[in-house]
């Protein structure tokens, strides 16, 4: 695994001379659409303005959504909006033995654990629990029921075959990481704000997958510090889930970049794009003649913002 040099408590103010390094992280489970687009180019936008660099890092380590035709289309979708790329894009399904280093650390320190249950068995255990909590992606907080398994009840089901997901362990990470878990959050408009994290919104998330050794949280913050990002720009959406890895920047000793959460472009009714109809892929807007002027055009006065 690459260089994991601590870096407690850093926040991002010393950059001063630093070259900012921005990057664009789709995952390849679908076409792009005009939300991608926003978020894309307001990356590039800001990597240009401060002289920095703008990476591609493709997040396919969901076995059953990732697709290599996707993965093609969004490289083309991105060119074809006059986006280009200074390294090859790192891809997340080749890198899995980093993120498992990060895992077995997190497990041997004792801070993540083996949970057994499905998703099914999750639900059924919050139903008669009246006003369970739900986490920022709307899935009930893990009831624990893993949480206290001895070491040979563990052994003895993955022995047995049983799959698993490792959990964080929220309590217990959040009493190792000392440091004050703050980060600068650069909303539009703003010159930059220091805010806290708020981790424990995630409960026990799960870090590692049954399918793979890592969760989107693990993965992508891992990412940033290996690729030695210094800004990530990506939709509000995404707010919540930075609460949770500034929380793994501390445990595992990464840097942690400055933020900035834009909003998102939305429909007419006002739904996120993701989950609406009128995601019109950006690929059935140029086989409709769209062009890419016409589509940033679009975009600045949709969003006031110039491309
Ligand atoms: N791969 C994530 C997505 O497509 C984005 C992750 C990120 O920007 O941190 O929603």
């Amino acid at each position: 695994m690459a260089d994991l040099k601590p870096a407690r408590g850093t926040i991002a103010s010393a950059r001063a001379g630093v070259r900012r390094v921005f990057r664009f992280a789709p995952s390849p489970n679908g076409y792009l659409h005009l939300g991608h687009a926003f978020s894309a180019l307001l990356n590039r936008r800001l990597a240009e303005e401060s002289g920095g660099r703008l990476l591609l890092r493709i997040e396919d380590i969901d076995p059953e959504r990732s697709r290599p035709h996707f993965e093609a289309a969004i490289i083309e979708d991105l060119a074809w909006l006059g986006l280009a790329w200074e390294q090859t894009p790192r891809r997340q399904s080749e890198h899995m033995s980093d993120y498992r280093a990060a895992l077995d650390q997190l497990t041997r320190r004792g801070l993540a654990y083996p949970c057994f249950c499905s998703r099914k068995e999750i639900a059924e255990a919050c139903a008669d629990r009246k006003d369970w909590p739900l986490d920022p992606d709307f899935s009930p907080l893990y009831p624990g029921a893993c949480r206290h398994l001895s070491m040979a009840e563990r052994a003895s089901r993955i022995a047995g075959g049983a799959r698993f997901a490792l959990r964080l362990d929220m309590e217990k990470a959040l009493a190792e990481a000392a440091a004050p878990l703050i980060y600068r959050e650069f909303h539009e408009g703003s010159d930059g704000a220091v805010v806290g994290a708020a981790p424990a919104l995630w409960g026990d998330a799960p870090i590692g997958r049954r399918d793979a050794p890592t969760s989107y949280h693990l993965a992508c913050t891992l990412d940033d510090h290996l690729q030695g990002v210094t800004d990530v720009v990506r939709g509000v959406d995404l707010e919540a889930a930075t609460g949770l890895h500034r929380l793994l920047q501390a445990l595992l000793g990464l840097r942690t970049p400055d933020y900035r959460h834009h909003r998102l472009v939305r429909d007419e009714h006002g739904r996120k794009l993701a989950k609406s109809k009128s995601a019109v892929p950006l690929r059935e807007l140029r086989a409709k003649g769209t062009t890419p002027e016409a589509l940033r055009a679009f975009l600045a006065l949709e969003m006031g913002r110039d491309f």
